[in-house]
């Protein structure tokens, strides 16, 4: 194993955090997560990324992660292989984290879709609306404490502003709640706008710099956490985000044979 710069962040990254007033324990949640990856492989709200694309990818990494990155979409490198950020963008994340001292195992790693849009076009306001539930059904089991949006698209759905963009917003964190969680919200900017603008890079870089400190900070009050005591909320009964769908038998025979798939968190 790759010897990393700052192993307690990275160990306070991956927590195991303990079963505290109805709190469902990480391996619940992950198995839940599980669950609601394999409901994902079989979505069709929308009917032309369905069709178009090669899979689905739900994101991956560190299923009780404190740190979640959300970038845009997959592109093609991502819909082959069912993983995000695998290209080049993919390969710039890796080093930042690591320049952080953490890993990609530390984190997770989703994006606002879960489809790759064809030809790489932007995702459309009506994909993004589909496919969040997804992305907070992830919040909410995942349970993470800082989220980083990668770019426009994510910053701007998840702080539900389309008019306020990532140059005015990078670098500066705020308390937000999204659908079931409050979190730290840090919008970053995209790393495939970085690869090629050395001085984006340099931002990028130094804003990347500022997460182990957002890290180290409480974790903000949960929404319906009783007054005073810190807890969290109970969380809801594991209900899917939509109606269990009857999974296509290749993928219902894939969620079976890849436990690597299902490894991924
Ligand atoms: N860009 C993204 O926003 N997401 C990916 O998964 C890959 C590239």
């Amino acid at each position: 194993m790759v010897e990393r710069g700052n192993s307690s962040l990275a160990a306070s990254t991956r927590r195991g955090r303990s079963y505290r007033g109805g709190v469902a324990p990480a391996e619940t949640r992950r198995e839940e997560l599980k669950a609601v990856w394999k409901q994902a492989q079989a979505c069709t709200r929308c009917p032309q990324l369905a069709a178009t694309r090669t899979t689905v990818v739900f994101g991956a990494g560190n299923a009780d992660a404190d740190l979640m990155f959300v970038g845009e979409a997959p592109g093609a490198n991502e819909d082959k292989q069912g993983l995000p950020f695998v290209g080049q963008a993919g390969r710039l994340l890796d080093r930042l984290l690591e320049e952080i001292g953490l890993a990609r195992s530390d984190v997770f790693i989703a994006n606002t879709l879960l489809c790759r849009p064809p030809g790489n076009r932007d995702p459309l306001p009506g994909e993004i609306d589909s496919c969040q539930d997804w992305l907070y059904r992830k919040l909410e089991l995942i349970e993470p404490r800082v989220i980083c949006t990668l770019g426009n698209f994510s910053t701007k759905l998840l702080r539900a502003d389309p008019a306020t963009g990532i140059t005015r917003l990078h670098g500066r964190e705020e308390i937000r709640t999204i659908g079931p969680r409050t979190v730290r919200l840090y919008p970053l900017y995209h790393p495939a706008a970085a690869l090629y603008t050395p001085a984006m890079l340099e931002t990028l870089r130094a804003d990347f710099a500022r997460i182990p400190e957002l890290l180290a900070l409480p974790a903000p009050a949960q929404p319906a956490s009783p007054a005073g005591t810190g807890e969290q909320p109970a969380p809801r009964a594991p209900e899917p985000v939509v109606p269990e769908p009857e999974l296509p038998a290749e993928v219902a025979e894939q969620a079976e044979q890849q436990p690597a798939q299902l490894g991924l968190f």
